[in-house]
């Protein structure tokens, strides 16, 4: 079976317009582009347009690829102290001269949404976060419309990065399932998804992930996004061979990537109703 991360992202924005419809002040997210990196400008654009279909106030900040990092801390620190805005995103990558690190922590973790601050990260890491990385946070409600109970399942996670591997491999930790996080280094890699329950790819390798490594009846989560030389789209995973073997699987595009933009809506709502309930 497909899951559908196009129609299931279109209910949970549904669901967060209808919530926003019945809002005296509407929430607030800013954007921050720096330079004009094409792949960074079409997410920037396609956040912003979705904010504005849910009838939130959004903010497009556009800073050129020169700013230095004093510069862009101050316009951090300006949405910080902006009562209209309750989320902010800086859209990675920075321009080399710029550390991004030092620029997500210096947003205010109430209003992090994209859940990067380490802040957010350390409460994920105790299960106790309120606003959790995008990627990981839209694979675990696509998993949950699966109906699958994922306590005891054994899961992999192909990918360790800061934004999509750790994270996700906490979600699933924290739903109690048994977590292998894997990386470049990793030995045997098709021996090991052939033990999984459930895998995730986040490897940025264009259909790396053979059908025959995959356990038959897995669920297969295909979070890569690779742009081929004919200019289509491609993910981790070979989907033709892989969804021979798997009960449940993401096609790419029209998986993860609609989910990412709709969690980090569901987050700029919940940033809201926290700082409206101080
Ligand atoms: P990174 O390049 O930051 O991380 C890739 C990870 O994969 C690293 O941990 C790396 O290991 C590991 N890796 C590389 N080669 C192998 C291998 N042969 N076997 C096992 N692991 C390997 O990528 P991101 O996490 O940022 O992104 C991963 C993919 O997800 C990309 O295609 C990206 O476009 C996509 N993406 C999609 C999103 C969405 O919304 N759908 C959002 C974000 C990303 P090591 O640590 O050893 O280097």
């Amino acid at each position: 079976m497909i899951i559908d991360g196009k129609q299931i992202a279109k209910k949970l924005r549904i669901s967060i317009a209808d919530q926003v419809a019945t809002l005296d002040r509407k929430p607030g997210l800013a954007v921050i582009l720096v330079g004009d990196d094409p792949a960074s400008a079409v997410y920037v654009r396609n956040k912003d347009n979705a904010c504005k279909e849910v009838g939130f106030y959004a903010e497009k900040i556009n800073k050129s690829a020169d700013i230095t990092q004093t510069e862009l801390l101050s316009e951090v620190e300006r949405l910080n102290k902006d009562d209209k805005i309750d989320g902010i995103l800086v859209q990675l990558p920075l321009p080399s001269h710029l550390d991004a690190n030092q620029v997500i922590e210096a947003i205010n973790p109430n209003k992090d949404v994209d859940g990067f601050h380490s802040e957010n990260i350390g409460k994920l890491m105790q299960n106790k976060a309120y606003l959790r990385p995008c990627t990981p946070k839209g694979v675990m409600t696509m998993l949950a419309t699966t109906g699958i109970d994922l306590v005891g399942k054994d899961c992999i996670v192909v990918g360790a990065s800061n934004i999509v591997g750790r994270p996700m491999a906490m979600e699933l930790l924290n739903a109690r399932a048994t977590v292998t996080i894997c990386n470049s280094k990793t030995q045997d890699l098709p021996a090991k998804l052939k033990q999984a329950d459930v895998v995730v790819a986040a490897v940025g390798i264009p259909k790396m992930i053979q059908g025959d490594w995959i356990k038959e009846g897995a669920v297969v989560i295909d979070v890569g996004i690779n742009r081929l030389d004919d200019g289509s789209l491609a993910g981790d995973v070979d989907f033709d061979s892989a969804q021979q073997k798997a009960a449940w699987i993401t096609p790419v595009p029209g998986g993860v990537g609609p989910m990412t933009i709709a969690t980090l809506l569901e987050n700029t709502l919940t940033a809201y109703k926290a700082r409206e309930e101080k």
